[in-house]
This record gives structure tokens, sequence and C-alpha cells, in this order.
């Protein structure tokens, strides 16, 4: 199984879009794939059309142990499922603060999976609490969704950063996988020139022992699509929703890149 988590501590910048997309695109291409949602504010949950009642076991009641894994599993697509979030999640911050061992709960959870998939995608939150650290640990990847714009790289190395601690400490296999350039502007100057900044910095670490030394920017990149914007109120993939748009066409071409490994 390969594990991802999408993270980035800047919100609106393509995490959710990414992890319901992609995980839409490998489930079409008959890969298991199972979608953790690790943020409170449920988007994830909800674009994939599974609204949850306060009542319904969620990745909450996972983290806190009043539940496992499969309880709080839903099907949502062939090949596809989600372990939803709600709002709960929030207190599970402080809640989970004063326990011992906190970090790697969800890793531990996954390790008494029943089920096994061929992907495993977690939506983080947009900060490096408790919540996100659970992904780094229980994670082999991570990807990173930018949006081009000028302040694009600030912030990065703060990421960059915590996902070096985590792995000198707590998890050693973790890697940055990749840089998703989304939210793109094909026709502005700036967003061809920040990407061609991210791709220069990334090339300088090449080699380095850090764990983004082998990290990619993704070729595909995903272009600005109103679509893309509206398919979460449906609850719908951008396949459900519009499957001939740019959106849908730049994320399945993204999700064969993952697949295949190409650029790494
Ligand atoms: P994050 O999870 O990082 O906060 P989202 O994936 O929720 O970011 O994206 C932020 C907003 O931008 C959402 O309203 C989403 O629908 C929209 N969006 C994401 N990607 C695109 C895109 N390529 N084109 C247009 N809108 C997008
Ligand atoms: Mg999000």
């Amino acid at each position: 199984m390969r594990s991802i988590a999408v993270m980035n501590q800047k919100g609106g910048v393509g995490k959710t879009t990414t992890v319901v997309n992609v995980g839409a695109a490998l489930a079409e291409s008959g890969l298991r794939v199972c979608v953790i949602d690790l943020d409170p504010q449920a988007h994830a949950t909800l674009h994939l059309g599974s609204d949850l009642r306060p009542e319904q076991p969620s990745i909450y009641h996972v983290l806190t142990g009043q539940h496992r894994l499969e309880e709080a599993r839903r099907q949502v697509a062939d090949n596809l499922w989600v372990v939803g979030s709600s709002l709960d999640l929030a207190a599970a911050e402080t809640e989970l603060a004063s326990v011992a061992g906190r970090e790697a709960i969800l890793r531990d959870k996954l390790g008494e999976d029943s089920q096994t998939f061929d992907y495993l995608l977690i939506d983080c939150p947009p900060s490096l609490g408790i919540l996100t650290l659970n992904a780094l640990v229980a994670v082999g990847e991570v990807f990173i969704p930018l949006q081009p714009h000028f302040l694009a790289l600030h912030g990065l190395s703060k990421l960059l950063e915590t996902i070096g601690r985590v792995a000198a400490r707590l998890n050693p296999r973790l890697k940055l996988g990749g840089v998703v350039l989304c939210m793109y502007d094909a026709n502005t100057r700036l967003a061809a020139e920040v990407s061609q900044d991210v791709v220069e910095f990334f090339q300088a670490a090449r080699g380095q022992s850090t764990p983004w030394a082998e990290a990619t920017v993704f070729q595909t990149r995903i272009r600005r699509n109103i679509r893309l914007a509206e398919a979460p109120s449906f609850g719908q993939s951008i396949f459900q929703y519009a499957r001939s748009s740019n959106g849908a066409e730049d994320y399945r071409e993204l999700a064969a890149e993952i697949r295949t490994g190409s650029g790494r």
C-alpha cells in the first residue's frame, strides 16, 4: 500500500481538492483507495458525498479509541472508501495533548486495520498540530500542494522542517514524494516564474540527506477550473460532476503520474 499525506499549513491551496480527485481517479482506474479526512472542517468528507451525522463514527472516534477504523469507514463509490471527519475532531487537538504516544495513534490504528488498500490518502488540516503529526507518522509519503503565486515558497521551509523533524524522530521512512502546483493560471507569467522557482528549489536539494532530496514537482499542473470549485457542493468528484472538464483532465493526468512514479 502507498500511503500519502497531503499537507500544507496554509488553507485554500488545494489539499482537499487534490485528495478527493486523485482518490477518485485512482479508484476509477481500478485501484482500491481509502481516504482519511483529518480536517475538522470535513470538506473531503462532504466532497465525497458522505455527510456524517453526529452519532456516526468518524475519525474522531477512532483517534479517541471509541471505534475501530473499519467501523468509521464508508464506501462512497466503486473502489473508494472514506473515513469521515466532523467538527468533533477540533477537540482532539486538546484531548490528545496529554496522551502518551499521541503522535502515533493513527499509525497504530492503521496497523490494526483488517482491510488493505492500494492507496491511502490523508487530507490534513491547515495547521501543524497533533492531527497533522499523526498523518506524518502514519504515512510513507507527503505531497504538498502549492499555489504558484508570489508567496508560494513562503512557509515551505517551516513545512520541510516539520517533515524533517518527524522523519528524524518518529518515522524514518517518511519522504516528500512530490509537489503539486494547483490553481495554475496558464496564461500568467507569474505562475510560470514561480513554478520555475519551485522546480529549481527542489533540484538544488537533490542528493542531500533530507526527506525531500528525491521530491518531484509533478509535471501535471492543475489549472484553475471553475468546475473543480463547483463539484464539492454536489458531493461529487470532478469525474462525476464534469467528466470532460479541464479539471477532470488534469486530475486524471496527475493520478497517472503518481501511479507510474514518473519524474521521480
Ligand atoms: P485546502 O484543502 O488546501 O484548504 P481546497 O482544496 O479546499 O484547499 O481549495 C480551496 C478552494 O479552492 C475550494 O473552494 C476549492 O473548490 C477551490 N479550488 C481548488 N482547486 C481549484 C482549481 N484548480 N480551480 C478552481 N478552484 C479550485
Ligand atoms: Mg482542505
